[in-house]
């Protein structure tokens, strides 16, 4: 085990073992295992003022998860697993945020978490191995580890519109929204961005506002999430299988505990493809994306079968057909962006108070102080609702200012882009792990099966040097250039990259394009890191 025992103040810089950076789902586990399993000294430092991270700032209208309730949780408790009972198949976001305060209470972690407080700088000094770190509150820390739990959907991205301050009205970023909530009633709404958040909130904004105005630039295919509430006897079933759904979602490529398809869309007729289509849409939720055919996100015409089939849906649903063109996505192969799910996204184009707008063609110019511009129009607005995503993946972890061996910035490590072995190091940052890093699964799957994993890991690594009187770890550059390579390789082999998605960095100008995530799988990445492990933490170099 590292050897400080206790949270020592030296000249006003306080030494921990690990510090943790963010208390949403990582932090929070990260920390009861180094602070419970470990007993290592350690502290989480928190920029907001509560536990949750993306339920916590993501209080949006119609907010709630897309994974259904029974697996996006933890699984590291059967008391807990067992305790908490979920109301509905896809909660909302104050039950998801209720659930991770249970948590923090129920393992007493809030002891060990120091709110409002922002990581500014983290910067490796060589001679001691240990990161010195500052905050927005002037403390200093240094600790033998620095473990990043940031999120990688935790930095919001408001575009550089012209005008932008100058709006006299009231305006929210979705990732970002006030905690009293924001009444809309009897106002004019503008909504920018049709990703999941755009699409979960639209309906909701709709029923409230007197008018909702959607700016779209790209449309997406969404399918119905069909939520409702568990009944007692499906959560019984649940709480009596969950070894073997935990287990499902470990094994799988996405970290769902669906049956994947073995079939190829191709080997279906057109009238098989569509009953499969059709069923899946009744049952609702990523089925349709995980369960109907396996070469979707491989084979563009299979592609076309699933992207065809949710435009005639849109078609169907939405009565104006300049609108359901405008709806229907032609630009991108279906699930190469996040995939959405909603309720009553499309039907909220057939109600009179909503109206889409598509700033593909006539662009937006401005903000004006009464509203919006676009190339042929103005909008006036009492409110705009900025759902327009996050600088994804790296955003956060590069805000923290890190430095590392030689002073090195990992911003200007990263200017190409992200590169890390396994998503957990990076070279040239001995002792930082990244939970979710780019270059692991991460955000292509079930976060909480992903997160779970990384927690592990990165706990029985710091175990183990700690264990062989080992004070420093760190990727080697042949392991990570062949993990980066593989990651690569692994994304041209699907679809991918033919989207201008957040998972390749377009959605930020002049971000560095590359596909980040890894996609090979979240079973065939377990048994990478566990032969990694099996084989001495092959790939990392290790000193005293
Ligand atoms: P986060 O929850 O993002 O927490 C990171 C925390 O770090 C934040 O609280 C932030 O304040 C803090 N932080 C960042 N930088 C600093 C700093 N420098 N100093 C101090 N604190 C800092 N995933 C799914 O698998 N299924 C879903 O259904 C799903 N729904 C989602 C819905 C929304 C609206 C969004 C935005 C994301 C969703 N996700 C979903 C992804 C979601 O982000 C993850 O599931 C998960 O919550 C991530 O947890 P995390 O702890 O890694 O990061
Ligand atoms: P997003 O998917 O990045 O969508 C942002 C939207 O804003 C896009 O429609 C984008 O258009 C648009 N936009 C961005 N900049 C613009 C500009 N300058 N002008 C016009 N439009 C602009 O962000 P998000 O919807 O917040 O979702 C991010 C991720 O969070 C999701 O993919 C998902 O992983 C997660 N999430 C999950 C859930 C859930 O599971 N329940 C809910 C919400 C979010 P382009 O597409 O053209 O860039």
């Amino acid at each position: 085990m590292p050897n400080s025992s206790a949270v020592a103040e030296l000249g006003g810089v306080r030494t921990l073992d690990v510090a943790i950076v963010g208390a949403g789902f990582s932090g929070l586990y990260m920390l009861q295992r180094v602070r419970d399993v470990l007993h290592l000294e350690t502290q989480v430092f928190e920029a907001g003022d509560g536990v949750g991270g993306t339920w916590y700032w993501n209080r949006y209208p119609g907010a709630r998860c897309d994974s259904e309730s029974y697996y996006y949780s933890y699984s590291f408790s059967r008391e807990l697993e067992q305790e908490w009972n979920w109301s509905s198949r896809y909660p909302e976001q104050p039950e998801i945020l209720g659930y991770l305060n249970h948590v923090a209470d129920r393992f007493d972690l809030r002891r060990s978490i120091r709110f409002e407080t922002r990581v500014t700088s983290a910067t490796f000094d060589e001679a001691s191995n240990r990161w010195n770190l500052t905050t927005d509150t002037g403390e200093r820390i240094s600790a033998q580890f620095l473990v990043s739990a940031v999120g990688c959907l935790s930095s919001s991205n408001t575009p550089d519109f012209p005008g932008i301050d100058s709006f006299e009205g009231e305006c929210y970023h979705t990732g970002a929204w006030p905690h009293e909530g924001v009444d809309f009633t009897g106002k004019r709404v503008g909504l920018i961005g049709t990703g999941s958040t755009g699409i979960q909130a639209t309906p909701v904004i709709a029923a409230q506002a007197q008018h909702l105005t959607v700016f779209q630039r790209t449309p997406n295919y969404s399918i119905p999430a069909r939520n409702e509430p568990l009944s007692a006897e499906l959560a019984a079933e649940i709480k009596a299988n969950y070894d073997e759904i935990r287990q499902k979602c470990r094994d799988s490529d996405f970290g769902f505990p669906y049956v994947p398809s073995e079939r190829l869309a191709g080997d279906a007729t057109p009238e098989e493809q569509r009953r499969v289509y059709e069923e899946l849409w009744q049952l609702g939720g990523f089925r349709f994306f995980m369960s109907s055919f396996s070469d979707l996100l491989t084979d563009e015409a299979a592609n076309d079968t699933a992207a065809e089939f949710v435009r005639a849906k849109i078609r169907e649903i939405v009565k104006d057909p300049a609108t359901a063109e405008l709806l229907a996505p032609t630009d991108h192969p279906y699930g190469t962006k996040r995939p959405p799910i909603d309720t009553s996204y499309y039907e909220s184009y057939n109600r009179d108070n909503v109206t889409l707008i598509d700033v593909r063609k006539a662009a937006i110019v401005e903000i004006t102080a009464g509203g919006l511009r676009t190339e042929d129009a103005e909008y006036a607005l009492d409110t705009i609702v900025y759902a327009t995503g996050f600088d994804a993946m790296t955003g956060a972890l590069l805000k923290m200012n890190i430095r590392g061996v030689d002073g090195m910035r990992l911003a200007d490590k990263w200017a190409d882009g992200p590169r890390s072995l396994l998503g957990l190091q990076v070279v040239g940052f001995p002792n930082l792990f990244t939970i979710t890093g780019p270059g692991s699964p991460s955000v292509l799957v079930n976060m909480p099966v992903a997160i779970e994993q990384h927690v592990e890991w990165i706990c029985d690594c710091i175990e183990y040097l700690g264990r062989n009187g080992l004070s420093r770890i760190e990727a080697t550059e042949a392991a990570q250039n062949a993990w980066v390579q593989h990651v690569f390789d692994e994304a041209d082999e699907t679809l991918f990259p033919l989207a201008n998605s957040w998972y390749m960095g377009a959605n930020i100008p002049g971000k560095t394009r590359v596909f980040m995530p890894y996609v090979g799988g979240m079973g065939q990445y377990r048994d990478r890191c566990a032969e990694v492990v099996a084989n001495g933490y092959e790939g990392f170099a290790m000193q005293n």
